[in-house]
């Protein structure tokens, strides 16, 4: 799988704050912004990230949207009473300036492959599947012991959808998404329309499904953050965990609102680039 990526074995440094051209800010949720729990439904987001969201978007300008593999109507109960533009479902679902738009409608099998999942998942305690209405997702993360049969049903699930589908393995999780649906294709359908147009694109993530993201933010000459631990990938920066993202974006927070000198000091923060090896 590490030959698609640009960059199979890399040096990757944590991130200087953007500089020079407006930055538009593509954010993974789940791993990037908030840490991972049992269930996707018990993640929540505390208030000072609420906040710091709300002040960043702020201060791009409206540029700041979130790219994430929940559906928009899981992204919006995990950040009320905000909502923000977003691509949802791992590009299956988007809204820009508040007019949504989904991929493809699910295939006639869609509703059987469901009940299938649904079934194994009551027989297998802690297996949890998740109707996204155009995907199915299916978690190990309280079973773990389970991720092989798990992952042989989904690639059943996804011979009986036939084309238009493809399976995408994320952590603890196996899930069957629109084929022409990926983070990186999200990505480009924003920075084609404004306030993005026109910005340095900036994306972090942490999954393999954000790969798409990295590789589309290389075309348009941005660079991606991988958060957390060193792997293949065509991101040009790491940062090793939410805390240390979430610490990058508030430097980020302060010295767009204050003057030229902070964001100066801000970069310094950082210090010298860091090796890692694979
Ligand atoms: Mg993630």
């Amino acid at each position: 799988m590490t030959e698609e990526y640009h960059n199979p074995t890399v040096s990757l440094s944590p991130p200087p704050m953007p500089g020079g051209a407006a930055p538009a800010l593509f954010l993974d949720v789940d791993g990037t912004l908030v840490e991972f729990a049992e269930t996707p439904q018990a993640v929540t987001v505390d208030a000072t990230l609420r906040a710091q969201l709300v002040r960043l978007r702020a201060s791009t300008g409206g540029a700041l949207a979130l790219i994430s593999g929940r559906s928009l109507d899981s992204l919006d109960r995990l950040l009320a009473p905000a909502m923000f533009d977003a691509i949802g479902t791992h590009g299956g679902e988007w809204r820009i300036g508040g007019v949504h738009g989904r991929a493809v409608p699910p295939p006639l099998r869609f509703a059987e492959v469901a009940a299938d999942f649904q079934t194994f998942a009551a027989a297998h305690p802690g297996v949890l599947v998740e109707d996204k209405g155009i995907a199915l997702a299916v978690h190990t993360r309280m079973a773990p012991h389970l991720a092989a049969p798990v992952l042989a049903l989904v690639q059943a699930g996804l011979a009986r959808l036939g084309g238009g589908y493809r399976l995408q393995k994320g952590a603890a999780v196996v899930e069957l998404v629109p084929a022409a649906a990926t983070k990186g294709a999200g990505i480009i359908r924003l920075m084609a329309q404004p306030p993005f147009a026109g910005r340095q694109p900036v994306f972090a993530g942490d999954d393999l499904t954000d790969e798409s993201g990295f590789m589309a933010i290389r075309t348009l000459g941005g660079c991606g953050i991988l958060i957390g631990p060193a792997r293949p990938t065509a991101a040009c920066f790491r940062l090793p965990s939410v805390a240390a993202f979430r610490s990058w974006l508030e430097v980020l927070n302060e010295s767009t609102f204050s003057h030229d000198g902070a964001r100066h000091e801000a970069s310094a923060l950082f210090g010298s680039p860091v090796t890692i090896s694979q």
